[in-house]
């Protein structure tokens, strides 16, 4: 399946100059949301997972769908004042200033293997804060899996050292 015919182009979205990758087309296929779930699974291969951990609030969307899959867990990565109980925090740096993401702090247990989902890798920023949160509480990661990659932005040079893998790359 050529996924990348469910992706939109949306212009000047969230701001002026920005071309958003707007993958609701996909989602909204129900032959191509499922074609696509079987298609990250098979990117990891055939590596065990014990926790899948997905970031707010596109990641959300397959990280649970993977997690059931493969018979892990799902975590969420959100945004600073929204988990509820005692969390740890990664500050990182965006184009104009910071920003931070939590995560619970019992989510993770040494030793544990983990696949960390977004939707989209753009400067990497966002999965490397996360890879840092996971390997603070003592996960491996396994693979940074993406439905699709923006490689003029270069995130991959950001998660060097990490196995990553994109859907689709742009
Ligand atoms: P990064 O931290 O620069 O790699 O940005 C990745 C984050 O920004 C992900 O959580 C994405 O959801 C979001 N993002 C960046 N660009 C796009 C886009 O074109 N479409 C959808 N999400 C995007």
């Amino acid at each position: 399946m050529n996924f990348k015919n469910y992706i939109r182009n949306v212009s000047d979205f969230p701001e002026k100059g920005i071309v958003f990758k707007d993958i609701t087309p996909l989602l909204q296929d129900s032959i191509a949301l499922a074609a696509a779930k079987n298609a990250l699974l098979q990117m990891l291969g055939d590596n065990t997972v014990d926790k899948v951990v997905g970031m707010e609030s596109r990641g959300f969307f397959f990280a649970p769908m993977l997690a059931i899959d493969l018979n892990a867990g799902f975590v969420p990565v959100r945004k600073p004042g929204k988990l509820p109980f005692s969390k740890i925090s990664e500050t990182y740096s965006l184009e104009y200033g910071e920003d931070v993401l939590e995560m619970h702090s019992d989510a993770i247990s040494k030793g544990d293997k983990v696949l960390i989902h977004d939707d989209v890798l753009a400067t990497g920023g966002t999965a490397s804060a996360v890879c840092k949160l996971v390997e603070r509480l003592g996960g491996e990661i396994v693979q940074c899996n993406f439905l699709l990659e923006l490689q003029f932005l270069n995130g991959a040079e950001k998660l060097a050292g990490y196995p990553i893998a994109s859907l689709m790359k742009f």
